[in-house]
């Protein structure tokens, strides 16, 4: 079981911003910026790459839970990062976007 299965299931805590039937959002416990939360499916899909046909609605709606829980922050330019894969930085398998904004973000990322 991943950390993040757990924080669903409420056996670990995290800063939880948002909730509804299909998706978390809590803040990353090292964030990178001032605004740096995690929006997590509560389906337990490990990697983008192991996504299905029937998976698009609910990774789409990610991306606009993220994109609201900016507006409500105040923060106007943002980034979203799905890392896929270690060798891409993904540290944990169980699909995230993370949203990163309320600094200058530089491209190209590392
Ligand atoms: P990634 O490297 O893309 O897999 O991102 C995993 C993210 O999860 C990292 O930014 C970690 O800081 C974050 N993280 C790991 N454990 C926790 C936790 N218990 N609560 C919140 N964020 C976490």
């Amino acid at each position: 079981m991943t950390i993040f299965q757990k924080i669903i299931d409420k056996q670990l805590p995290a800063d939880i911003v948002h909730e509804d039937d299909r998706c978390l959002a809590f803040r990353d416990i090292h964030p990178q910026a001032p605004l740096h939360v995690l929006v997590i499916p509560k389906k337990p899909i490990p990697k983008v790459a192991d996504m299905k046909a029937e998976d698009e609605a609910v990774v789409g709606h990610l991306l606009r839970v993220a994109s609201d829980i900016a507006a409500r922050e105040n923060v106007q330019d943002f980034r979203l990062v799905v890392n896929n894969g270690a060798g891409a930085g993904q540290s944990v398998f169980h699909l995230h976007v993370h949203l990163l904004g309320g600094r200058p973000l530089a491209w190209p990322p590392g």
